[in-house]
């Protein structure tokens, strides 16, 4: 058992881990972020390198390095990307060289490390369960309003993994939708395509980009997610209006999160999460929207920043010990 001590500006906390050493890496389409869980207890060697996003060896020389002065230390990654438990293949729309591949199996024969590897919202749900905002809570939905929309669901201190290893995706699915006839109702109803190829996800009006395009849609002129949020702080009309819809179709989401997976807390993390104004107006509507009427507060800030993904990658374990859906 090693004991962990991390701190920040927002935090400081003191972190229980059940195994030793730990190699932890953070990926997303842009850097790698790498630190060493110690045996004596501390978050120590962060690095980043470039995510090398189409080139699986440049990839895999990279966290090679990373890992190197450490030989044979279990990596545990968190991945802006689902992995499938059952073929090991890693599907991240960012970082396409991974297409083909059985990541963890690939990484453990060219570095010689144990790999295991999540989901890197599944990651912050599991580091917020464990270590933050939501730390005593046996049922937590975690999710991120970050340049997209995420999410991932712990329960008992353990990621809850889904058919096909997908969980916890609360920006996919269509229903901000017309009725079926074809009827031309898109000056009323925000209704946009989705990279996952459906229509009327909430990941295409609720992430920072996403934002900015309904405030577009909803009559305001072109400006970044921040400017709105000042905006509507302010409450200059126009971004009352974006905002409106914004927090409509939010809590409308969240609210049936709440009511299919019994959560008691929902952590928001992601750089619209850094909005309290916008987290403390998501929980007041989506209070009102749920069956359970006194909840108390569901919905708050994240404490962990940027250090969630990492650390919910060192609480990893073994497939075969985390709650399995199938
Ligand atoms: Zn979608």
């Amino acid at each position: 058992m090693a004991i962990c001590r991390v701190s920040g500006p927002a935090f400081s906390i003191r972190i229980e881990m059940e195994a030793g050493m730990i190699l932890c890496a953070d990926i997303g389409g842009s850097f790698i972020d790498f630190a060493v869980m110690s045996a004596d207890g501390e978050m120590t060697h962060r690095q980043a390198l470039p995510t090398p996003v189409g080139d699986l060896d440049a990839f895999t020389e990279n966290l090679a390095s990373l890992c190197a002065s450490w030989p044979g230390v279990p990596l545990h990654i968190a991945i802006a990307g689902v992995e499938d438990p059952a073929t090991g293949i890693v599907n991240a729309a960012n970082i396409p060289c991974l297409a083909t591949v059985h990541l963890a199996e690939l990484l453990r024969i060219r570095t010689g490390h144990p790999v295991l590897i999540a989901n890197d919202a599944d990651c912050f749900a599991l580091a917020e369960a464990r270590f933050g905002v939501a730390r005593g809570h046996a049922n937590v939905f975690g999710i991120i309003l970050g340049t997209g929309v995420g999410g991932g669901h712990v329960i008992d201190g353990r990621i809850v993994q889904g058919l096909g290893g997908v969980t916890g995706e609360w920006g996919h699915g269509p229903f901000i939708i017309p009725p079926p006839g074809g009827t031309d109702l898109s000056a009323f109803i925000p209704s946009f395509r989705c990279g996952c190829g459906q229509i009327g996800c909430l990941d295409t009006i609720a992430g920072a980009r996403a934002l900015e395009r309904l405030h577009v849609w909803a009559g305001g002129e072109a400006s970044d997610s921040r400017s709105i949020l000042s905006a509507w702080e302010r409450g200059e009309a126009r971004a009352v209006r974006t905002m409106t819809f914004y927090l409509h179709y939010l809590s409308a989401a969240l609210a049936l999160v709440v009511n299919v997976t019994g959560c008691s807390i929902i952590p928001v993390g992601g750089g619209l999460g850094n909005s309290a104004a916008l987290v403390a107006a998501a929980d007041r509507a989506v209070r009102q929207r749920i069956l359970v009427k006194d909840s108390g507060v569901l919905v708050r800030q994240a404490v962990l920043s940027r250090d969630a993904g990492l650390l919910g990658a060192a609480c990893l374990e073994p497939v075969y010990d985390r709650v399995m859906c199938r």
